[in-house]
């Protein structure tokens, strides 16, 4: 064997899938009776409830990349509403003229040093208070499921600290144009890509279930796991290792007949809203094959904290919830601070590819692997 990799989750698969395209001889590990790990696409009598991720930004590169595997990509449209909470409103821009105008301002003379500290510190400082607690606030409250004050700018968003000597928008401006790419899923729900990326594999690779590795094997190996088991197999990295923290997370997939959020793609929740969700994804809305008869079943996913199933319920009394899915993650999101900054520095013979590793989403893990 060329190379073992552990962990069957999205990122081991798609590893996996990268090193045979490229002629190695694979074999692949994983612990539990399926593949996907966090990512599961639940068939309810209603449509779909996704437990983890619910779409892809599909780049040029994504999908050249998965081409072969041949997926039924379903699109979201281009025009639909995105919302942010402010003061209980839902508003597409929430920040008042006078906040716009600092911003504009702040980001017109405001220079850098080159130093950089917490995603809402930046914020604040390049493009002034209300802008980090309603847009950076929700952005990063909806992706990584905690504060923007946790979060170490380098570390979890490098391309966006604002070099020496600029501005933020001189160094906005001077950015290559982002390529335009659309969110899409498959149209069996995003389990298909697992489904797509094992079909692939079998006769191309050895794939083993229900298989907990707990030494390692000899040869180069890929460690696709969390972060925790990462530490238990190479004791070396342990106590930088164990430092990792993780956001947990529920993600609540709610069937109602009540038309709700349609046209849009959902709302962001800023912290400074003191709400127990996180945010709320349109899931009917943006993907109406995500429904059996989306005339009439309408699916959307909250993602929130910690709150049990009955005060989700009772939040959600007059939307007269048909069905609830509730998925919990331990585990969900590595938080992006300074030990996690030291983690990516490990360099060994066994390789880290996680989703503590560099990037969280699929999108920017298969930018990054595509070109290895
Ligand atoms: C609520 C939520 C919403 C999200 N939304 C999006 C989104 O919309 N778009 C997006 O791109 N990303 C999204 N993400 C992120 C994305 O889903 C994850 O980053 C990705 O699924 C992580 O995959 P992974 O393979 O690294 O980890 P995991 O899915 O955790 O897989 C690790 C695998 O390793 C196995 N394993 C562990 N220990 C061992 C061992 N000793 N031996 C063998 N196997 C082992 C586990 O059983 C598991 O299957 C979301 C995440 C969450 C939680």
């Amino acid at each position: 064997m060329d190379v073992t990799i552990i962990g069957g989750g999205v990122f081991g698969l798609l590893y996996a899938y990268k090193e045979v395209r490229q002629g190695k001889k694979v074999v692949l590990y994983e612990a539990s009776s399926r593949f996907g790990g966090l990512i599961e696409s639940k068939k309810l009598p209603w449509g779909i409830a996704e437990s983890a991720a619910n779409s892809i930004l599909t780049t040029p590169t994504v999908l050249s990349f998965l081409e072969p595997l041949g997926i039924d990509w379903v699109f979201t449209e281009e025009k639909l509403a995105r919302y942010i909470l402010r003061d209980g409103k839902m508003m597409r821009m929430p920040l008042y003229w006078y906040e716009l105008a600092e911003m504009f301002l702040r980001s017109l003379f405001i220079v850098s040093d080159g130093s950089s500290q917490t995603a809402f510190d930046d914020c604040k400082r390049y493009l002034g208070s209300a802008a980090a607690e309603y847009l950076c606030g929700a952005f990063v409250t909806g992706i990584y499921g905690v504060h923007p004050s946790q979060l170490d700018l380098k570390t979890a968003f490098p391309g966006l600290v604002v070099p020496r000597g600029h501005t933020a928008l001189s160094y906005g401006l001077s950015l290559p144009r982002k390529v335009k790419a659309r969110m899409a899923a498959p149209r069996n729900g995003m389990e298909g890509i697992i489904h797509a990326l094992v079909q692939y594999l079998t006769p191309r690779a050895e794939l083993h279930l229900n298989c907990p590795i707990s030494t390692l094997p000899p040869g180069p190996v890929v460690l696709a796991v969390p972060a925790h088991e990462a530490a238990r197999l190479v004791p070396q990295y342990a106590p930088l290792l164990m430092q990792v923290e993780y956001a947990s997370m529920t993600s609540v997939t709610c069937v109602t007949e009540t038309p709700f959020l349609q046209g849009a793609l959902g709302v962001l929740i800023p912290p400074c809203e003191k709400s127990p969700l996180l945010g709320i994804l349109a899931n009917s809305s943006f993907f109406p094959c995500r429904s059996i008869d989306a005339s009439r079943y309408h699916i959307f996913t909250v993602m929130l904290k910690d709150m049990d199933e009955e005060s989700i319920r009772a939040f959600f009394a007059p939307h007269k919830i048909i069905s609830m899915t509730v998925s919990k993650h331990r585990h969900a999101i590595p938080i992006a601070n300074k030990a996690l900054a030291a983690c990516h520095e490990i360099r060994d013979k066994v390789k880290f590819v996680g989703n503590w590793t560099g990037d969280v989403s699929l999108r920017g893990y298969i930018e990054r692997i595509s070109h290895e």
